[in-house]
């Protein structure tokens, strides 16, 4: 079975996309670039919220969801750059914050979020995710997916992606599509 995929991997942290060289293995299933992993922890995931906060702000029209992420961070005083960054986008919308407003448990609050509101990179990282979490099921189980194996391996994906992405990501049509399509190559690929 040959892979037909685009060589290498868009990083979460910088958003580029690097050879696979450029992916350690713990850092590949991460979809973190061996340059990125280095550094800590903190600043990592204020790089990640720093690309999603440029995503989502030069989105037009925003959703809800938008909003609520870029009010969520311009009152998040943990990461400096991405709450500046994210007052930028509010303020050139002319959207006011009032501190008054300024409760913690609004940044600890969970979004939902769809396959389709999330940006390329993750998307992307998503589809290779699945090609190769469904190429893994076939090598070890000898059968492709069923529909029980699919939600499956789908809940499994939803869960690492909100785990990375800090909004619950929940399984809808078109992330099953998604699915159907990835698993109807590899099928072609096999014959
Ligand atoms: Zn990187």
């Amino acid at each position: 079975m040959t892979k037909k995929k685009r060589p290498g991997h868009f990083c979460r942290i910088c958003g580029e996309r690097k050879s696979n060289e450029a992916f350690s293995g713990k850092g590949h299933a991460k979809h973190i670039c061996k340059q990125c992993d280095a550094l800590p922890q903190d600043r990592k995931n204020e790089l990640q919220i720093v690309n999603r906060i440029g995503f989502v702000g030069e989105k037009y029209p925003k959703s809800r969801n938008d909003w609520d992420l870029l009010e969520k961070y311009a009152k998040n005083n943990k990461y400096p750059q991405a709450k500046e960054f994210a007052l930028f986008y509010l303020n050139m919308s002319g959207r006011q914050i009032s501190e008054a407003t300024n409760k913690i448990e609004k940044i600890t609050h969970t979004n939902t979020v769809t396959f389709s509101e999330l940006d390329e990179y993750t998307q992307e990282d998503i589809a290779d995710d699945l090609y190769e979490r469904i190429t893994v099921f076939f090598i070890k189980k000898s059968y492709l997916p069923e529909s029980k194996d699919k939600l499956k391996i789908l809940d499994k994906v939803c869960k690492e992606v909100s785990k990375g992405y800090g909004d619950q990501l929940i399984l809808d049509t078109r992330l099953e599509n998604l699915f159907d399509e990835i698993l109807k190559s590899i099928i072609t690929d096999l014959e």
